[in-house]
């Protein structure tokens, strides 16, 4: 048999090699165990043609993706819009901008289906039954809608204050929901001693070098959107900072193995004010994660606030000349208005802190005007209604009646004119 295209699990701070099983950190030195691949193998198959006779999802990129065989779990995932921004570059005053649309990612409206599909497909590769995760809201849903398609078993785990539509979004599939009465660090450390007691699939924990590698696919598919460009510019939402590390590894492995020519481009990363371990430490200079005990934003999505790959976010950001910024409670509102009202497109919470954010930078200089800039807007906005239920006005409620109609239209007129 020929060798495969993934070949090993290595460690990211020694370089030793794993099996590919259901293992995640390096033995010897605690470093996070991230997918490796035979890229010449890969180079000599994976073409721009290729990957443009294949099916719209993100598994047209399948050679980069850690599985071994078919994918098996979250066939349509992927593929979402790349939307040409002009009304809102217009309002924030650059040139080229574009939204990576992944509020309508298949099925569960957030980019979170990417790394679920993935986790899941080599779950079932690996022989289990039972998947699970510590979530944020948008990984469970994921999860959840998944398992249920693939016939696996499911527990998410979740902070128990998550918005409303977050849970019932994951109840609906039914799964088992867990509320735990804590932060998401809380979660994340119990479910880490579940997975070493229970041997089930944690996307998250056990499975986190399968499930990181996902989110590559969000950078190879602006890649192609752009007609094979990489963007100056891609401002990237963080939780655990592991997205932004995957989207930069994404452009670099589509360079690597030849399918756009080496080139220079920056990332740079957006947090909320009330958990900002990673902009704070990239704003002040140091790779210095400083924890966030007790998170305190409306972008709960976003809230850890101890940043699994913070410090890897922040080398990725230093390394390619991006910046970082925060953006508190009532800019996200602000970002979340702006981006609806310029382009259409209900974003979530950790949405609008990408165009908050974005907005800042520009403003600050540190993102150039005349330059092409990519925004990842990663969940949908119907997720997290109350965060915006009280600053969006009300409907006008009138009797079924012409005349009703026209005195409110004229109140409109005169309140316009005056
Ligand atoms: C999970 C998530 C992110 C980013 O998560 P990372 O842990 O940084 O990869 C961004 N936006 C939304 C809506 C999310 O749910
Ligand atoms: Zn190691």
């Amino acid at each position: 048999m020929s060798e495969p295209y993934f070949s090993s699990l290595k460690c990211r701070e020694c370089g030793r090699l794993y099996p590919k099983k259901a293992v995640h950190v390096c033995e010897y030195d605690f470093g996070p165990l991230e997918a490796d691949y035979n890229y010449d193998r890969i180079k000599a198959v994976l073409t721009r043609k290729v990957i443009e006779s294949r099916p719209n999802s993100m598994w047209r990129y399948r050679e980069l993706l850690p599985i071994d065989g078919d994918p098996t779990v979250g066939l349509q995932v992927g593929f979402t819009p790349l939307v040409k921004a002009n009304r809102l570059a217009k309002a924030l005053g650059v040139d080229e901008l574009y939204i990576k649309n992944d509020t309508v990612n298949y099925p569960t409206l957030s980019f979170k289906d990417r790394v679920v599909s993935v986790a899941l497909s080599r779950a079932v590769e690996l022989g289990m039954k039972t998947v699970a995760c510590a979530s944020t809201g948008n990984l469970a849903n994921s999860v959840a809608a998944n398992a249920a398609a693939a016939g696996l078993d499911s527990y998410v785990l979740i902070p128990a204050d998550l918005e409303q539509s977050k849970v019932l979004n994951s109840l609906v599939y039914g799964t088992k929901v867990i509320g735990i009465q804590g932060a998401y660090d809380q979660v994340n450390r119990l479910c880490s001693e579940i997975a070493g007691k229970y041997g089930w699939g944690f996307v998250n924990v056990n499975l986190r070098p399968y499930y990181a590698e996902g989110s590559k696919t969000m950078g190879f598919e602006i890649v192609e959107q752009l007609g094979w460009e990489v963007p100056a510019h891609t401002v990237v939402c963080m939780a655990s900072g592991s997205l932004l590390t995957k989207i930069y590894k994404a452009y670099q492995e589509f360079m690597k193995i030849g399918i756009i020519p080496e080139g220079k481009f920056t990332i740079h990363g957006a947090q909320a004010t009330g958990c900002n371990p990673i902009s704070a430490a990239r704003k002040s200079g140091t790779d210095l994660i400083r924890p966030i005990s007790k998170p305190n934003t409306i972008a709960k999505s976003l809230a850890i606030g101890t940043p699994a790959d913070g410090y890897y976010a922040v080398k990725t950001m230093e390394q390619t000349g991006g910046f970082a910024d925060d953006a508190t409670d009532q800019e996200i509102i602000e970002g979340i208005k702006l981006l609806a009202e310029t382009e259409g497109i209900f974003a979530e919470t950790a949405g609008g802190v990408t165009v908050a954010c974005a907005k800042k930078l520009i403003d600050a200089g540190k993102i150039p005007r005349n330059e092409r800039i990519v925004l990842c807007i990663t969940g949908h906005g119907l997720k997290t209604v109350e965060a915006v239920a009280e600053h969006i006005g009300k409907p006008r409620v009138i009797k079924p009646s012409l005349r009703e109609f026209d005195a409110l239209v004229e109140a409109e007129l005169c309140e316009a004119a005056c």
